[in-house]
């Protein structure tokens, strides 16, 4: 299997595009630590389907908005597999609302948790793979840094922070890669998760109309493209962004 004897964590994987993520990995060959803020039982869910399939997984509370809880995610990794080959980091919000109607409420929490989650987990994991000269860096990018007009959803907000990851990831990746480690995203189309019951339904149709292929993607095709960027068929790849998006950068 491609990611034999490797060990990941995956942060929001008790649900969505992270829990298929995790049960991806882990069919591949690698121990896997799932991490959740708020759903214990579905987190312990996905942790128990892996090792009723015959595989490894821990599961890890972190909110990865807090740098504690970030070193403590990889610290729990550590103790249990005894090292981190592969991180994606994978939580995140969204917030569908105009410009002018933002709060510094939602501009907060959007870059707590999507841009200043990225930080925390990259700052906790890096030292850790540099001193093994290997390691896997993945962040769940998204469309929303491709287009500005989706016909309805409003995203500036949360454009800011993942567009932060866009940015950043690359001289991470540049400076990580003589140290072994690559550095690289997947960024997701409309992707059918809970997430998406949380914009506006008419935002949702219209966007749908941007998608060449005509339909929300699947959270197994996320996780297929970061088993790829995860595995060894992908070590001379870094900085990049994989779009996974049913042509919707190109356009309806
Ligand atoms: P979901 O809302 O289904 O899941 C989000 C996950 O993130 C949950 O597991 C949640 O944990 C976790 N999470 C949220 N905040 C934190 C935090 N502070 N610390 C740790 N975990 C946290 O969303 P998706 O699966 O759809 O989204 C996953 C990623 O994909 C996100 O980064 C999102 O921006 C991105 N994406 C999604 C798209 C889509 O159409 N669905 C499109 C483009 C990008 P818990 O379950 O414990 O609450």
């Amino acid at each position: 299997m491609r990611l034999d004897n490797r060990s990941a964590i995956v942060t929001g994987s008790a649900r969505g595009i992270g829990k298929a993520i995790a049960l991806r990995f882990a069919g591949d060959g690698a121990k896997v630590t799932v991490n959740y803020v708020t759903q214990r039982e579905k987190a312990e869910a996905v942790a128990a389907d892996i090792r009723k399939a015959g595989g490894e997984a821990i599961v890890v509370k972190a909110d990865v908005s807090k740098r504690a809880e970030a070193d403590r995610l990889v610290g729990e990794t550590i103790k249990a597999f005894g090292k981190v080959d592969i991180l994606v980091s994978n939580a995140g919000i969204i917030i569908d609302k105009p410009f002018v109607d933002s709060t510094a409420e939602d501009w907060t929490s959007a870059i707590e948790t999507n841009l200043h989650g990225f930080f925390n987990v990259c700052q906790a994991v890096l030292p850790h793979m540099m001193s093994r000269k290997f390691g896997r860096v993945i962040a769940t990018g998204s469309c929303i840094n491709e287009i500005a007009d989706f016909g309805g959803n409003k995203y500036s907000v949360c454009t800011a922070s993942k567009g932060g990851i866009a940015m950043m990831l690359r001289p991470i990746a540049a400076e990580m890669a003589r140290h072994g480690i690559t550095v690289n995203s997947v960024s997701p189309g409309y992707i059918a998760t809970e997430m998406l019951g949380e914009i506006d339904p008419a935002g949702l149709e219209a966007a749908l109309h941007l998608v060449p292929m005509r339909r929300y993607g699947k959270p197994e095709e996320i996780a297929a493209a970061m088993a790829f960027l995860a595995s060894d068929d992908a070590a001379y790849i870094t900085g990049q962004t994989l779009r996974v998006n049913g042509g919707m950068s190109m356009g309806g």
